[in-house]
């Protein structure tokens, strides 16, 4: 029979209180923190054997906790608890099963009534055996929380499982389509999806994101030059208003992945493959993790415009990107990020911002895009301020190959009808 000795700590008392009448119901006795002191007196006195931990303290927070609970070779597992983004308790999660910590799973704030009874009803089936480092919490897929595992990761990227969603963009002057967004899904059947802010920290922090993003790279690209070459397009082309030039492809890329120093030859191999001009995909850059080597980054970004392949700030405005960057590096789009374009018809202020990223793009002579666009005022806005393109559920979601064929057939048959 384990032992039912719960240990809370979190420094809002009805939190506490809450999650221990959760815990009681399963069985566990529980006693609760709200200060590292009185929680690493209770480690020693309560000898518990699961751990909940805020990651949001006043003072020394959870990620300093668990590193202490490591270095203590402590061998209760651990629940993780925020109020934060998902990608952040992954990351956290992650950090800790590094660390040879227990991870028995994650719980996002609020937390819904039933699960950590899950996690507990878990923990008290789990088979002796199955004890060992990073297992209990990677296999619970049919948990609301499951986080995958690396060797889940190898598989899907291995086995081609990762699929593509496609989001187009448009002219913010004619409306015409100008190019797609490739954004990353993970089906997994009968399980539903999973997304890439799930995925994508979990492929950094393994060391997958370079064989992760070329796979991506290879069914985009290939993807392209298929559309590229599609007859109604190529007619749509054709119509006033609608003759740019070839369609591009965004793709993401974590600036991190960017210190690959064969990248860019290997993405121009794959264009060189599939017939497809650099100059028609477009990197979009971001920063989801801290950089080892920013002069890498410099060489690699360097190298891949001497090919012709265009680079795109993203999230621009957010976290980590910074004036720095763009003046230091060679960018020749910003994308100005949704959490700013999504309230531009309610705040004056994200409107502010807005047009000052778009003057200072077009002072430096790049282009700009908006994401995230999902109501006609914004679009006006958008076009009065001068943004160059834009792309969001006003115009369509991201979808697979499929439902984008069938996008494409409509706007080519309303390109059609807008001539005539
Ligand atoms: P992102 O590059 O900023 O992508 C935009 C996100 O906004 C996408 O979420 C997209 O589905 C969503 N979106 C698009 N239009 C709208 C809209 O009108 N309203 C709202 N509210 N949202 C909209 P998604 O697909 O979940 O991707 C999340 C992030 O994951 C991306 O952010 C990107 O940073 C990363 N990601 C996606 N695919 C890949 C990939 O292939 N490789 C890498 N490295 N990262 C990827
Ligand atoms: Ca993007
Ligand atoms: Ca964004």
């Amino acid at each position: 029979m384990k032992k039912k000795r719960l240990l809370v700590i979190d420094d809002d008392p009805l939190v506490c209180q809450t999650l221990g009448h959760m815990a009681e119901y399963t069985g566990f006795e529980v006693i609760t923190t709200g200060t590292n002191v009185e929680f690493f007196a209770q480690l020693v006195l309560f000898e518990p054997n699961v751990i909940v931990v805020d990651l949001n303290m006043p003072g020394q927070d959870g990620v300093q906790l668990i590193r202490q609970l490591a270095e203590l070779n402590h061998n209760a597992q651990l629940v993780i608890v925020s109020g934060m983004e998902k990608r952040v308790l992954t990351a956290a999660a992650q950090a800790a099963s590094e660390l040879g910590l227990r991870v028995l799973g994650i719980l996002q704030k609020p937390v819904p009534l039933a699960r950590l009874q899950q996690l507990l009803v878990l923990y008290l089936n789990a088979s002796q055996k199955k004890h060992s480092k990073n297992t209990s919490w990677e296999n619970q897929i049919d948990n609301a929380d499951w986080m995958p595992a690396q060797e889940d990761l190898i598989h899907v990227i291995e086995n081609d499982l990762l699929t593509l969603h496609y989001q187009p963009k448009l002219d913010c002057g004619t409306g015409g389509l100008i190019g797609f967004e490739a954004l990353a899904r993970w089906d997994v059947p009968g399980k539903g999806t999973v997304t890439p802010d799930v995925f994508v920290p979990l492929a950094e922090s393994n060391h997958l994101i370079s064989l992760m993003t070329l796979n991506i790279a290879r069914q985009g690209i290939r993807w392209l030059s298929q559309i590229q070459a599609t007859p109604a397009l190529v007619d749509c082309r054709q119509y006033p208003g609608f003759e740019q030039q070839a369609l591009t492809l965004s793709l993401n890329v974590t600036a991190k992945c960017m210190e690959d120093s064969d990248l860019p030859e290997q993405l121009e191999e794959l264009c060189t493959e599939f017939k497809v001009d650099p100059a028609c995909i477009i990197l979009e850059i971001s920063e989801s993790s801290a950089m080892d080597d920013p002069v890498a980054l410099l060489e690699t970004l360097t190298r891949f415009r001497i090919k012709k392949f265009r680079l795109s700030i993203d999230d621009f405005g957010t976290g980590y990107s910074s004036m720095l960057h763009l003046v230091r590096l060679p960018f020749t789009e910003i994308k100005i990020d949704k959490d700013f374009v999504g309230i531009a018809d309610s705040s004056e202020e994200a409107r502010s911002v807005i047009r000052c990223i778009i003057d200072l793009s077009k002072s430096l002579g790049m282009d700009t895009v908006a994401e995230g666009v999902e109501t006609q005022q914004t679009r006006d806005f958008l076009t009065q301020c001068g943004c160059t393109s834009f792309q969001g559920y006003l115009i369509s979601k991201p979808l697979g190959q499929e439902k984008m064929s069938e996008w494409l057939r409509q706007y080519c048959a309303q390109a059609r009808v807008s001539r005539s």
